[in-house]
């Protein structure tokens, strides 16, 4: 399970940086590395990439995982090169980039977008798995969120549409509560499909959602 995150336009980054000159990057290790957005290799092109717009990069660092407590002292060893700059230039989930601004005053710029919590299915797709929705139902949906593989998120059974086991949103992908019934009855477990649970406010964000990152 990964937060998984999307870089920025040049454009939006260039534009985050206007009028701060001394840059100091900061990657992570763990789920920007394995989404391919602030990794070693991330970091070096963004550090060409700066340096190429005439700023000047004082120093870069791959965090293990940035979200975690060990942040505060890879930014004490880093001391030095961080104060040299007029920003930093955070390329890690919104969590690490939090985290990072927690222990400092200057200005932290992300440079990735956080898109959602998931799995990587196959190399380099990303599929949502938990919306954080506050009330996990998976236990009696044999694992299978509906809020997420659902499209209109159906907490009850199956809407009207689906058909030979497909969604009707979206015919490419199986029919979530097919999927939901049918680990149900090889669990012997098909009685928890009569279970209500109370409708809540799904209109917020249109899901599923998935990113391919190449
Ligand atoms: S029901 Fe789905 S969205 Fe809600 S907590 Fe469980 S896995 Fe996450
Ligand atoms: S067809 Fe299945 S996955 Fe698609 S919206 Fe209806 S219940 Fe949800």
């Amino acid at each position: 399970m990964k937060a998984i995150t999307r870089q920025k336009s040049p454009e939006e980054i260039q534009q985050d940086l206007d009028g701060l000159g001394r840059v100091y990057i900061i990657g992570c290790g763990t789920c920007a590395t394995l989404t391919r957005t602030g990794g070693n290799d991330e970091v070096q092109a963004m550090k060409e990439y700066l340096q190429g717009l005439g700023k000047v990069v004082t120093g870069s660092i791959v965090i293990p995982t940035a979200c975690d407590e060990m942040t505060e002292v890879s930014l004490r060893e880093n001391n030095h090169a961080i104060q040299n700059a007029n920003c930093l230039l955070v390329m890690t989930c919104a969590l690490g980039v939090q985290k990072v601004g927690s222990y400092l005053t200057k200005p932290v710029i992300p440079a990735l977008d956080t898109l959602f919590i998931g799995l990587e299915r196959s190399p380099g797709v990303f599929h949502e798995v938990c919306a954080q929705c506050g009330h996990c139902v998976i236990g009696w949906t044999a694992g299978i969120c509906p809020i997420t593989a659902c499209h209109k998120h159906l907490l009850n059974g199956p809407c009207g549409g689906t058909s030979n086991g497909k969604c009707e949103v979206d015919k490419t992908k199986d029919c979530a509560w097919t999927l939901i019934y049918e680990s149900l009855k090889q669990q012997g477990r098909l009685e928890l499909m009569r279970k209500y649970q109370p409708i809540r406010n799904s209109q917020i964000a249109p899901r599923p959602r998935s990113v391919t990152v190449s």
